[in-house]
């Protein structure tokens, strides 16, 4: 694709493309040729304002919240239509911008549309359940449960899945009746751009969806300072997230936070050895290893430590690495040049800390530009090293090896973080046991990574609160009203009456 492809927009702003008051844009650079091949509007506290302004005015003039959910149901469907009418677009978008293998990113945007229909079939169902009744003690009254949007909401996201994991807001937020201001990755704005192209195109009303996009400190944080938010939800790193957080109590607003982690994938002796490894591959290198859930913890039973790692290393080594447009890549460059140092210095850090390194730890040898990492794989990580204990968010996996399976969930669970975690076992009630006892928000038995819109995605410790996805989703972005009504013909009288 030619840099002039790379469509030029405005921030999206009460229906309307608006230039930021500043006139700043901020360039895009491609992490494989790393070149500038556009540029995204740098937004500030004042289109922030406008923003939440018409955000709110759209909510309180009713012309979205008191739509019924299926009239709701049908816009999603409709953009769903143009994400997939779309695809080939969004995906090259997305590749250029973030730098993830083509196919990868075509799946995304398959997710994309299929995370709109979900909700579009749940903003639907709702109609039904509108007003739950609910069986009281006392027959003097009658309650039911009512579910209304929660009004105005902030959607903050991350740079690794740029429009999808927008959408994973987006969607449930709009399906319950609330109206949105969505602040993308400064990094990766592209694909949620034309996200607002496809609100306009399907007609939504003015102010249902505002996009502004922007850096942390110049869009961020004046968006999360800001009052009438009914809540804020956000995907990004730990740190951040907890700056978000102190600004959403001052407000006393809720907040929904998915942040990093440091996943562990246990591997235990009975396991295939092939499909473990490949697990394991899948479970850290995918997204050019930057994932959230990344099973980048890996422990691997001693008896077969020999024969997995050196199966490991020749795979990890055969890994197709370059130009992320080719449908053949399997990795491609990390985002930007920031990461790639950071990543950087993990590894120079791990190999001075003693950790052996089984393979890769640079770049590699045929491409000399870009933001490359080959493939990283570490073995006798101690737990006290950084590698083990931080989130790298690259293509560099520790392990170290475990005697027992008692051995193996503590040291799992021995981490700050508690998003995911996986487990490899041939014997499916220990492959149980190990799923309940590992302390996370997602486990995988016998595979590492896939993902659905269907189920509740989140996790505890420093990893956040709150839950995306599934049905837990769309209730996050409601109100739970309970109603109740005095239905006896007799007076309370509980002040007597009769004097
Ligand atoms: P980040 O925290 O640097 O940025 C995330 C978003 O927050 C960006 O849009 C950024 O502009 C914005 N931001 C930055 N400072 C802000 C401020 N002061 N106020 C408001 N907004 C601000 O994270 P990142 O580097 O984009 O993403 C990587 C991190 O995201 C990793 O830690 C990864 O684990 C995490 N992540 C978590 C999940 C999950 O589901 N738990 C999913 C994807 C990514």
């Amino acid at each position: 694709m030619a840099p002039t492809d790379v469509p030029t927009r405005e921030l999206y702003i009460g229906g309307k493309w608006v230039a930021p008051q500043s006139n700043k844009r901020l360039p895009v650079i491609c992490p494989f040729t790393e070149e500038q091949i556009g540029t995204i509007p740098a937004g500030g506290a004042p289109e922030v304002k406008a923003a939440v302004s018409a955000a709110t005015k759209a909510f309180y003039n009713g012309s979205w919240s008191k739509l019924t959910g299926a009239e709701r149901a049908s816009y999603l469907r409709k953009i769903a239509e143009k994400v997939k009418e779309k695809k080939d677009l969004l995906a090259r978008l997305e590749t250029l911008d973030n730098g993830k293998p083509i196919s990868e990113a075509a799946w995304d945007i398959d997710d994309v549309a299929g995370c709109f229909e979900y909700y579009a079939d749940l903003a639907e169902k709702q109609d039904k359940q509108l007003e739950t009744p609910v069986e009281l003690p006392m027959a003097e009254f009658t309650s039911v449960i009512r579910h209304e949007p929660l009004g105005p909401v902030a959607l903050i996201s991350s740079f690794n899945y740029p429009m999808l994991i927008a959408t994973w807001k987006i969607a449930p937020a709009l399906a319950a009746g609330c109206t949105v201001v969505s602040k993308p990755s400064e990094m990766t704005s592209l694909t949620c751009l034309e996200m607002a192209a496809i609100m306009e195109e399907v007609g939504l009303p003015p102010g249902v969806f505002n996009l502004v996009t922007g850096t942390g400190p110049d869009a961020g944080a004046p968006l999360v300072s800001s009052s009438g938010l009914a809540k804020i939800s956000f995907t990004g790193s730990t740190t951040t997230g907890r700056r978000i957080m102190a600004e959403a109590a001052k407000q006393g607003i809720p907040t929904c936070m998915e942040l990093g982690g440091k996943s562990c994938l246990i591997v235990f002796d009975d396991a295939n050895v092939d499909d473990a490894v490949e697990w394991a591959m899948f479970g850290c290198f995918w997204t050019n290893g930057q994932i959230c859930s990344a099973t980048s913890r890996l422990l691997v039973q001693e008896r077969i430590a020999e024969k997995f790692y050196a199966r490991l290393k020749q795979r990890a080594e055969s890994i197709k690495i370059g130009d992320p447009l080719d449908e053949e890549c399997r990795l491609g460059p990390v985002v930007a040049e920031s990461q790639h140092s950071k990543i950087t210095a993990f590894i120079k850090e791990a190999k001075s800390e003693g950790a052996t390194l089984l393979t890769g730890g640079g770049r590699p040898k045929h491409l000399p530009k870009g933001y490359f990492v080959e493939p990283t794989v570490f073995i006798n990580v101690k737990p006290e090293m950084r590698l083990w204990r931080e989130e790298v968010f690259g293509p560099v996996l520790a392990s170290a090896t475990f005697s027992t399976e008692e051995e193996a969930v503590t040291i799992a669970n021995s981490s700050e973080f508690g998003l995911a975690g996986a487990v490899i076992t041939e014997d499916a009630t220990r492959c149980q046991r190990v799923a309940e006892a590992l302390e996370c928000g997602i486990v995988w038995k016998n595979c590492s990574q896939p993902c659905f819109c269907n189920v509740p995605w989140g996790g505890k410790k420093a990893s956040g609160f709150g839950r995306e996805l599934g049905t837990y989703g769309l209730s996050s972005y409601q109100n739970i009203k309970q109603i109740t009504t005095y239905v006896s013909k007799d007076r309370w009288d509980w002040y007597p009456s009769k004097l």
